[in-house]
């Protein structure tokens, strides 16, 4: 059983380190597709869709990434803007694979919280973020409960 859920969130962003349109100021409706599954052993699937809030998955993604403007710490315009409104200030540079990993961990940390108590024994999260209609990052996250085994992501 794998549960999906749409979202979109409108983020701005820019690349000083291409060398091209990309380094301008700009910003994208990133379409984001997730997969959970729950299982207790290898093919023991679990329905455990009503675990998941989505309205907080929603919330904490619109908290650090909705109509904010990701800058990195290492951007060299980053004294000229920082104080702007809606400026979140960043350890990364903002391409997609990147915030493709922070959307993933924090999706998969609330998930951790909201089911470590329940009787399952994996749980496999995977996004699919598009940031425009020919280019999407995919990325997966594979726990035994409360305890991460690896980590997988390749760029599509
Ligand atoms: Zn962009």
């Amino acid at each position: 059983m794998k549960i999906t859920k749409y979202l979109e969130v409108s983020t701005g962003h820019r690349l000083p380190i291409q060398n091209d349109i990309c380094s301008n100021l700009h910003g994208h409706t990133y379409k984001l597709m997730i997969n959970i599954e729950f299982y207790r052993q290898e093919d023991e699937y679990i329905d455990m869709g009503s675990f998941i809030d989505w309205q907080i998955i929603e919330k904490l993604l619109n908290k650090d990434f909705g109509h904010r403007y990701l800058i990195s710490k290492h951007d060299p315009i980053i004294k000229q803007i920082k104080d702007l409104p809606g400026i979140r200030i960043v350890d990364y540079f903002p391409t997609s694979e990147n915030i493709s990993k922070e959307m993933i961990d924090l999706i998969s940390q609330e998930i951790l919280l909201e089911v470590r108590k329940k009787d399952i024994g994996h749980m496999s999260v995977r996004l699919k973020l598009s940031e425009t209609s020919n280019t999407s990052i995919d990325m997966q996250r594979d726990f035994k409960i409360n305890k991460r085994i690896h980590n997988t992501y390749v760029r599509q």
